[in-house]
């Protein structure tokens, strides 16, 4: 690959985060600063193909910011998202063996009762005009708030809860006996002494 692509890659932005994911928001915001902080920690680059690995404890917003600047996707398998509602985040670096968790910190999200009011009447389709701009008036202000935070001022620096994930497999397919379809075989159950795939192991009558 081209030296002047591989600059630009490494060199992902807040604003590319906010084109992939859709909005700048709060999580958006929180996800980006722990990307910054785990690369600086673990001295990580761009992933073009495994070299960094990333476990999430939430399906929130964040994540996409962390698939956004550290190239840790859901299709290269190495993006794995556990939804425990926890913001947490473990990084890995395959090349040095490094790894960190981090953990927000309990005492940095401040609820503000008058955003998420708004929030509600926004999302219910209700606000007014008024409404609505006072909402992403306070949105662009939480967002600059943690964005001009420093990492270690949000996260806590933890040891990972599990070794780095194996790499991703390629499999071989198989025909599942029952549908017809062609399936990864390492996806597929055993039912009754031959492998099938998960849905029609769901769907058995
Ligand atoms: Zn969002
Ligand atoms: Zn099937």
């Amino acid at each position: 690959m081209p030296d002047v692509i591989l600059k630009e890659i490494s060199e992902r932005t807040y604003d590319d985060a906010i084109a992939f994911h859709g909005h700048s928001c709060g999580g958006l915001a929180l996800g980006y600063v722990a990307a910054l902080y785990a690369r600086e920690l673990l001295d990580l680059n761009y992933s073009e193909d495994e070299e960094v690995v990333v476990i999430t404890e939430t399906d929130s917003c964040t994540v996409d910011a962390i698939q956004t600047i550290l190239g840790t996707t859901a299709g290269k398998g190495n993006l794995i998202v556990n939804n425990w509602g926890k913001t947490a985040f473990t990084f890995y670096n395959r090349n040095s063996g490094k790894a960190v968790r981090l953990m927000m910190r309990p005492d940095f999200f401040k609820s503000n009762p008058e955003m998420d009011d708004l929030r509600k009447k926004v999302m219910s389709g209700t606000a007014t005009t008024e409404e609505s701009a006072r909402y992403h008036e306070l949105s662009d202000q939480r967002v600059n708030d943690i964005l001009s935070t420093l990492g270690n001022q949000v996260y806590d620096v933890k040891e990972p809860q599990q070794p780095v994930p194996e790499k991703a497999k390629i499999f071989d397919n198989i025909i599942c006996p029952i549908c017809g379809e062609s399936v990864g075989v390492a996806r597929c159950v055993e039912a009754g002494g031959q492998k099938i795939c998960q849905f029609c192991a769901q769907n058995k009558k």
